[in-house]
């Protein structure tokens, strides 16, 4: 039973069931550059209905669903407003600078008092400087710990980036956890935007794709940007069956936040250990009062086969989803009150 090995380094470990197997195995198929894969089809008609856009396009992961939002909202030399701790900025390789040779502009805090942060960082025309077309929001918040921003609080970013001239894109690779949490559809956050990227691959449990969805038109244009960075697939039916039943999962993430909960509530009893009430499926300790490093402290759950990683100096991360059942979380909690 110990032997088996808990993995919350992330919810992109989620394993496809037999029954996703079963579905990728029976999908029909066709050649989706041609535009001719039903399955394909029949996933960005639902994942652009449930965000309550027009249209949508599958992509092999949520960063290339990011560059050709960028791609498709600015040109060459534009600027793009995002939080400094966003994903976009963090973690896809500055593709957006290179593909896009747009000017990234992080801000700090972008999620606290963002009304008068945008407006301060939108500039007046002046040959200085990057002209900003494109705002970039994130939610969940991946390195905020996946922290919600409120439908209102988008409602009102939504309006002033308009008035200022930017578009809004939400990179929502958890977007449906959002939803979860607040117990409303995700078109309470997505009404707001103009384009929204979410992921298949995380928490829904795909083992690939994600879809970008916005207006027709927009869309359109991502379908260039698309073939332009090598991400136009061919029986891509395979992929989007397993999509179909990722959506269905959708209503399963709650399980995901309650169990986020439960081993917040098991290790925040523990000695020296500070934990972060959890909003949706990711979970931070802060170790320092234990006497470990975060790499000591992950480094002893491996040991007894669970896997969770060091978050910046002073946290641990952990994950919860679709592969982490009850008997799991008390299978951690019991490893973390040995270690500490
Ligand atoms: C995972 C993630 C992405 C990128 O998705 P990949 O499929 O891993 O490329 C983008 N944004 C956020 C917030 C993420 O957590």
């Amino acid at each position: 039973m110990n032997n088996i090995i808990i993995d919350l380094r992330s919810d992109t470990v989620t394993l496809p069931t037999a029954e996703m197997r079963k579905k990728m195995a029976g999908a029909a198929v066709g050649d989706d550059v041609f535009g001719e894969d039903p399955t394909v089809n029949r996933l960005e008609q639902e994942g652009a209905a449930l965000v309550g856009k027009e249209a949508a396009i599958f992509l092999p992961s949520g960063t290339m669903g990011n560059l050709v939002a960028v791609l498709s909202h600015t040109s060459r030399g534009d600027a793009v407003l995002l939080d400094k701790e966003s994903h976009i900025f963090c973690y896809e390789a500055g593709g957006s600078s290179l593909a896009g040779g747009v000017q990234l502009w992080p801000m700090r805090g972008l999620h606290h008092g963002a009304v008068l942060k945008i407006k301060e960082a939108v500039r007046p025309p002046n040959i200085h400087f990057a002209p900003a077309r494109l705002l970039c929001l994130e939610n969940t918040h991946n390195r905020q710990g996946g922290t919600i921003m409120l439908p209102q609080e988008h409602e009102k970013i939504y309006h002033i980036s308009h008035e200022l001239g930017l578009s809004v894109h939400l990179d929502g690779a958890r977007i449906f956890n959002a939803a979860a949490a607040l117990n409303c559809p995700a078109t309470d956050f997505t009404s707001w935007c103009d384009s929204v990227m979410f992921c298949l691959s995380k928490g829904l449990g795909a083992p690939a794709g994600s879809l970008l969805a916005g207006s027709a038109s927009f869309i359109e244009k991502a379908r260039r940007n698309r073939k332009l960075l090598g991400g136009g697939m061919r029986q891509s039916g395979i992929l989007a069956a397993a999509g179909l039943l990722a959506l269905e999962h959708r209503h399963s993430l709650s399980e995901d936040h309650r169990r986020a909960r439960e081993l917040a509530r098991g290790l925040s009893a523990l000695a020296g250990l500070a934990v972060d009430q959890p909003l949706t499926n990711i979970l931070i300790l802060h170790t320092s009062k234990t006497g470990l490093n975060p790499g000591e402290f992950c480094d002893l759950l491996a040991e007894r086969n669970i896997k969770a990683f060091p978050f910046g100096e002073a946290c641990v991360r952990m994950v919860t989803h679709r592969d982490i059942d009850d008997s799991a979380v008390e299978r951690v909690i019991h490893a973390v009150k040995k270690i500490v």
